[in-house]
């Protein structure tokens, strides 16, 4: 029988081993299924012709009908090209072609009526059109104009004539091979319930619109159908899964926790750190496998809930496990901790990279031995020869660094898997997190501790560079710390930005009577971790600095961030460097540094630094402004955005009815034996086969 699944590409006419071959290497095309999904990125109304007189370099593609005037090749070696002066009598545009001159050679007459289709550019006062589809005007019938599909091809597929138009000669003799053996991939019940377009009907209109009404029914049908597959597969496997587990429950909190609350907490606990302990310790105590997103911005006290939990652990007989992204973070970490447990009988213990031979040896048999009860370390701690006694709980700060697989190997360190806690204070938007941590549960931390003030963000060009210095001194004078963030480390011939070597030596001329700190990616990490340690402690006053600073570091006497080339850092980024400062009782400053010129995009984000704080509000903006592949850690999280139709920002109410819609299904299906649900579980299993990225998150 014709399995649309399996059936090899090689099956439409058109398509041989060569081709194949290409569809596969070049955009994942392997069966008769894919070429049915490999949508059109764009569709383009040719049923409209527009005059010359009326057109401009800045207009998307058009469609003009006019004669050449007259033909010529001009130009050597690689700006060779052929020139053809077109007029439709309203005016003359350039239709230029650079490559294939000699397939072209012959094919155009003059002063007859062609069909030209392109992109207008405008250069020298002239308008042109590079590569223009031309077609003689009479071999072009009605059925050929209206919305025309578009559809990405790699550069080596058009080297080999696979490009858009080519595509859609395939996607024609795909339909008429195969459409009639398309079988639905959504029960009958949900298609009337939302009032979808069939599967056929759906696909025919995405690939080959009758019009913009049924263009965006297709679209909506298959825009729902993704992200419905997304969270169901995200609900029947990755989350009940994760609920279903068994995890080591722990009963009581110990006379550690209780002593530590009493006695060694210095202050009071926020009402959402009470909040969000409560909700760990129900997980902790259910039996289940606790998997919880800790999401809280910069400041809010994360490192403390991570500590609480860790104490209940301990009380419960288990070890801990914290994990940070950086040598100089872990070593903050363990001694935030030790100051906190001050008195109390609890063995911490740091692994790093550097920790080696002897000492290191050493380490691992006490862990083994059950004699650390937690243990901070980098990601020294995934290694095989870390083995616990009994680990009960890991903890990973700054979840964004570690991808899927790095925690996977954590869990295995224990029988009974461990209880997870990822902490993250790059907020996630709810819809993101919706459908990369669909498997996590998430709380939130939404108050910083009291008594903080706001920090100040500013904007300023290099016109105001010396009132700028002037600015420095003074919070220099009167005991402050200061950061001076670049984007490069030395001057670059390709790119004019400010780099650190450079602002190093001026800082320091400009301020001499103070040490500075250098620390970036390019120094050895003891060189590093002793500069970065001379600053914490106050030596140095000034930290010149890469982006290595970005996570975690805690130097509450630093009121001022300076980040030069502002408008080369992504939102989150700025946010992650804003959050250095602020963490004292006197007022900080963020001055943003950046050129004069910038596009609307960049306009746009500095602006938002400028008028929030909320790192929740910044990730939103974020989103809409890169789109969710470019965010920072979504490529490690372990979903890929390789979404065909669907986007998770734009799309979020249909997202929303997906979700709810997947939890009806199975709420009516727990065991996935409805007969009217068959198509449902057979298309899942089929999507999860082909698909690595959903496998991962299960
Ligand atoms: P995060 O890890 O979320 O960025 P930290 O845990 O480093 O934040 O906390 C920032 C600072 O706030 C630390 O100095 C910490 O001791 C302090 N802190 C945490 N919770 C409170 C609280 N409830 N009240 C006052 N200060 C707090
Ligand atoms: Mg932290």
């Amino acid at each position: 029988m014709f399995d649309l699944y399996t059936q090899d590409i090689t099956y439409v006419h058109g398509v041989g081993p060569q081709r194949a071959e290409m569809l596969k290497k070049e955009i994942n095309v392997v069966t008769v299924y894919d070429l049915f999904y490999y949508f059109p990125y764009k569709y383009v109304d040719r049923s409209r012709v527009y005059r010359i007189s009326d057109i401009d370099g800045n207009m998307p593609f058009i469609q003009l009908k006019g004669e050449i005037l007259h033909l010529e090749v001009i130009g050597e070696g690689r700006t060779r090209r052929m020139v053809a002066h077109f007029s439709d009598g309203t005016g003359v545009v350039d239709l230029v072609w650079f490559r294939g001159l000699k397939f072209l050679a012959g094919r155009f007459k003059l002063h007859k009526e062609y069909i030209v289709f392109g992109k207008p550019t405008s250069f020298n006062g002239r308008i042109n059109i590079a590569h223009p589809d031309v077609d003689e005007a009479e071999t072009l019938t009605l059925s050929t104009m209206g919305l025309q599909p578009y559809y990405n091809t790699s550069e080596k597929m058009k080297r080999y004539s696979l490009n858009s138009q080519a595509i859609t000669k395939l996607q024609k003799a795909l339909f008429q091979q195969a459409l009639p053996s398309l079988v639905e991939s959504l029960p009958a019940y949900l298609i009337k319930e939302h009032q979808l377009l069939s599967l056929p009907d759906a696909l025919k209109n995405i690939h080959f619109p009758s019009g913009p009404h049924l263009l965006r029914q297709a679209t909506y049908r298959l825009k729902f159908e993704e992200l419905f597959y997304l969270q169901l597969n995200i609900l029947r496997y990755a989350k009940l899964r994760h609920q279903l587990q068994n995890g080591s429950a722990f009963k009581q909190i110990g006379t550690i926790f209780t002593t530590f609350y009493e006695k060694n907490l210095p202050f009071q606990l926020t009402n959402a750190q009470k909040r969000v302990m409560k909700e760990i310790r129900r997980d902790l105590g259910s039996g289940k496998q606790m998997n919880r997103l800790l999401q809280g911005d910069v400041g809010s006290g994360k490192t403390l809930v991570a500590l609480m939990t860790m104490l209940i652990a301990n009380g419960n007989k288990f070890q801990s496990c914290i994990m940070a992204p950086t040598e100089i973070l872990a070593t903050q970490h363990l001694e935030t901790i030790q100051e906190f447990l001050f008195g109390l009988d609890v063995k911490v213990a740091l692994l790093t990279g550097s920790v080696k031979g002897k000492k290191r040896k050493e380490l691992l048999q006490q862990l083994q031995d059950g004699k650390i009860d937690i243990l901070v370390g980098t990601h020294a701690v995934i290694e095989n020869t870390v083995v616990f006694a009994n680990l009960g709980l890991v903890i990973i700060d700054e979840q964004h660094r570690f991808g899927v697989a790095q925690r996977a190997r954590l869990w295995g360190k224990s029988k009974t898997p461990p209880h997870v806690l990822v902490m993250t204070a790059t907020p996630i938007p709810r819809t993101l997190a919706m459908t990369v941590y669909g498997d996590l549960d998430v709380s939130v931390i939404d108050e910083l501790p009291p008594g903080r003030k706001p920090i100040k963000t500013i904007l300023q060009y290099e016109s105001s560079r010396e009132s700028l210095y002037g600015f420095i001194a003074q919070q220099l004078q009167e005991g402050s710390q200061v950061y001076i963030v670049y984007p490069l480390v030395k001057e670059s011939e390709k790119m004019d930005l400010k780099n650190l070597e450079d602002g190093y030596l001026s800082i320091q001329s400009m301020f001499p009577q103070y040490a500075v700190s250098k620390v970036h990616g390019q120094m050895k990490s003891a060189e590093k971790e002793a500069e970065m340690q001379r600053f914490v402690i106050g030596e140095s006053r000034i930290m010149v600095a890469t982006t290595v600073i970005e996570v975690g570091v805690n130097v509450p006497n630093a009121s001022v961030m300076v980040i030069e080339n502002a408008e080369r850092f992504g939102l989150s980024q700025l946010h992650q460097l804003r959050g250095r400062v602020g963490r004292g009782a006197s007022q900080s400053y963020c001055v943003l540094m950046s050129t004069y010129k910038m596009t609307e995009e960049t306009r746009k984000r500095l602006g938002i630094m400028v008028q929030t704080n909320d790192g929740f509000e910044i990730a939103e903006a974020d989103l809409k402004l890169r789109g969710p592949g470019d965010l920072e850690g979504t490529q490690q999280s372990g979903i890929a955005f390789d979404l065909k139709i669907a986007n998770i920002v734009q799309d979020e109410a249909i997202l929303k009815l997906a979700r709810e819609t997947a939890e009806k299904v199975l709420k009516a299906d727990p065991l996935t034996n409805l007969p009217v649900n068959n198509v449902l579980w057979k298309h899942l299993a089929y999507l999860r086969k082909s698909n690595t990225n959903w496998s991962l998150i299960s």
